[in-house]
């Protein structure tokens, strides 16, 4: 009776959590969180969560440490500049809580990502600091019917929102004018990467990051106790004038955002084991039908075309993956058109490639459409080359 086990030492760790009346650590335990960006928000949602006994955590982020960030980043130290912001990450958290296994994927989200990031977790918690990112968790998240918690900082003021899938008003719906212009820009440009892209350098601070990041975990922790959150609407806090409020956004009933996949099915193959036109196949037995459309969880650069000599040259790559200087013909200088693809039905050429050959990333999604149903295909078996050890237990 008076020997302690070395279980009781550690559910000790939490013990004045669970002395809140509604507190269920087995539900932190058990929750897959989904942490996207590693910069000043991205620290401190990680240090959250693994303080409070989240245990399995994908965190990811395409950034090296810069020294600039040690001034907002508790997980780094002065020797870690230079490393990759989540492989450090994921060690910090190791050591405030060993029994937390943080997976580090080096990646930028909109390209590296497949879908099947999103349909592994419970949760995504994001620390980004652009727009056209933030669209892209809201249609992933949406597509798979993930909640999303967004955060986003400036000076000492910040934004903390809670997005439900299938329960609008939705990122995309908050979404004004300037917001599509800014929007546009950004996506028009990045169809072939600007060598000069000048990283937003958005002035933060600590103690913002700390604020706002402590309202989007602690959200979450409701979110999983069924208790009521932010869903739909923001938390505002303003540092200067300590005025904090809740903001209610409308739904925008034109919103491209609402659309949740009615049916994922899980094939235990490799996105290099089959072909395009192999899942159309199975997809057309699946939906009884000949007239079925493959669509890509996102547009690919498929061919640069020279106007001057016709010439053409096969990309296959994530659209951002080539350079506005490579762009220009090797013959003659002109500046080729871009063609890009979303799709397949059947007949085209390529259906020969690998689903790994085509420019998306592995642990994708792939949606079989006819004109009345649709299903959306996981590649499963790439989830172990993605999630490492969270692969198992119902990866
Ligand atoms: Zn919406
Ligand atoms: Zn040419």
């Amino acid at each position: 009776m008076l020997t302690v086990q070395n279980s009781d030492l550690h559910e000790d760790r939490f013990s004045r959590l669970r002395l809140i009346p509604w507190w269920d650590q087995a539900k932190l335990a058990a929750c897959k969180a989904l942490v996207i960006g590693a910069g000043a928000l991205g620290n401190e949602i990680l240090k959250n969560l693994v303080l409070l006994g989240f245990r399995r955590i994908v965190v990811v982020d395409s950034d090296r440490i810069d020294v600039s960030n040690l001034s907002r980043t508790i997980l780094y130290r002065s020797e870690d500049v230079g490393e990759f912001k989540v492989n450090v990450a994921a060690r910090a958290c190791a050591s405030i809580s060993p029994d937390a296994v943080v997976q580090p994927i080096v990646a930028n989200v909109l390209r590296d990502c497949g879908l099947g990031l999103f349909n592994w977790c419970d949760i995504v918690l994001a620390g980004l600091d652009n727009r056209e990112a933030r669209l892209w968790l809201n249609r992933s998240s949406w597509k798979v019917n993930r909640p999303w918690i967004d955060g986003a900082i400036e000076g000492i003021n910040g934004v903390a929102r809670v997005f439900l899938p299938g329960a609008p008003p939705c990122y995309e719906c908050t979404l004004g004018e300037v917001d599509w212009a800014i929007l546009d820009r950004r996506m028009s440009c990045n169809l072939l990467a600007h060598e000069e892209v000048t990283e937003g350098k958005v002035p933060t601070t600590p103690t913002i990051s700390s604020i706002i990041a402590g309202i989007q975990v602690q959200e979450a922790v409701k979110l999983l106790h069924g208790l009521p959150t932010l869903s739909g609407s923001g938390f505002v806090f303003e540092g200067l004038q300590h005025s904090s409020y809740r903001v209610e956004y409308t739904v925008n009933p034109d919103c491209m955002s609402h659309y949740t996949l009615p049916t994922i099915t899980s094939l235990s193959q490799r996105s290099g084991d089959l072909t395009l036109n192999e899942l159309w196949q199975r997809a057309c037995s699946d939906l009884a039908s000949s007239e079925v459309t493959i669509e890509f969880s996102r547009d690919i650069l498929h061919k640069l075309v020279c106007p001057h000599c016709a010439a053409e040259e096969i990309l296959f790559a994530p659209v951002g993956s080539v350079s506005y200087e490579a762009g220009r013909c090797p013959a003659d200088g002109h500046m080729r058109v871009v063609h890009t693809l979303h799709g397949y039905e059947g007949r085209e050429s390529f259906g020969a490639r690998k689903l790994s050959e085509l420019g998306l990333p592995p642990f994708d999604i792939f949606t079989a459409r006819t004109a009345s149903r649709e299903i959306g295909y996981l590649l499963a078996g790439d989830a172990p080359a993605v999630l490492g050890l969270l692969a198992q237990g119902g990866g």
